[in-house]
């Protein structure tokens, strides 16, 4: 028997009243549990074996896998599944920690960052555009893809009037160190998004929701660390697809 605090990121139909989670837990990374019985109407863990359900789980281990004894809700963010826009941003998250989560490899701060985002996504209170680039930017730190944003990597200025942000290499030139570079993997960065990007990679993570940034800026910093994830794992999330159909 083992228990583990987790968050549910994927759920699938197995037999008839069956389901198998994947679970982003505390201390075994992500699991795949068996979980019999739960779409039956008086399942006692129906309401713990759902998509963004934060929960203690009690498990037990068979022989292909961990199996749902019981559970303690922690949190199940029942209002992200009222907005179909904030639904379709949470189901982007989670596609996105499915590709870069190890199995059984604990990622402490990918579950904290995914619980803060839902926890702010939840509330409305926070622009999603941000969120998305929060959750973006500071995933791809977590999982060791963090940046250069210190200060240009050549001549080590730390602000000019505009920089380049090379999304490939993970670094940034000044106006005078660009020269004859190739920009394709670059966006250009002023100094309000650069500062922003350093804030998101670079703070401690009970900071990271805490600063503003006018509505066109929101665009372009969502814009950049989406390519940024997109360029560095070499990936197309379908689920971003749906989010940005709503939007
Ligand atoms: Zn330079």
């Amino acid at each position: 028997m083992v228990t583990v605090n987790g968050l549910v990121i994927r759920e699938r139909t197995a037999k008839e009243n069956d389901k198998y989670l994947t679970i982003l837990t505390d201390t075994l990374g992500l699991i795949e549990v068996s979980a019999k019985g739960v779409k039956k109407a008086n399942s006692k863990n129906a309401s713990v074996a759902q998509m963004f359900c934060y929960a203690k789980y009690c498990l037990s281990e068979g022989k292909s896998g961990y199996i749902l004894n019981c559970a303690e809700p922690i949190r199940i963010f029942y209002q992200i599944r009222l907005d179909i826009t904030a639904f379709a941003l949470a189901s982007y998250f989670c596609e996105l920690l499915l590709y870069v989560c190890a199995k059984e490899q604990p990622n402490k701060e990918a579950l904290r960052l995914i619980l803060n985002t839902l926890h702010f996504l939840s509330d409305g209170k926070r622009d999603m555009k941000m969120l998305k680039a929060i959750f973006e930017l500071r995933l791809m730190s977590e999982i060791g893809l963090v940046p250069n944003l210190i200060g240009c990597c050549k001549c080590y200025k730390y602000t000019d009037h505009q920089m380049q942000f090379d999304l490939g290499e993970g670094r940034i030139y000044c106006e005078d160190c660009c020269g004859s570079k190739d920009l394709r993997n670059c966006e250009v960065v002023d100094g309000a998004l650069l500062h922003s990007l350093r804030f998101i990679a670079l703070s401690d993570m009970s900071k990271i929701f805490n600063f503003t940034l006018n509505n066109d800026h929101l665009i372009q910093l969502s814009n950049i660390t989406e390519r940024y994830v997109e360029i560095q794992l070499d990936k197309h999330f379908k689920t971003l697809d749906f989010y940005k159909s709503l939007i």
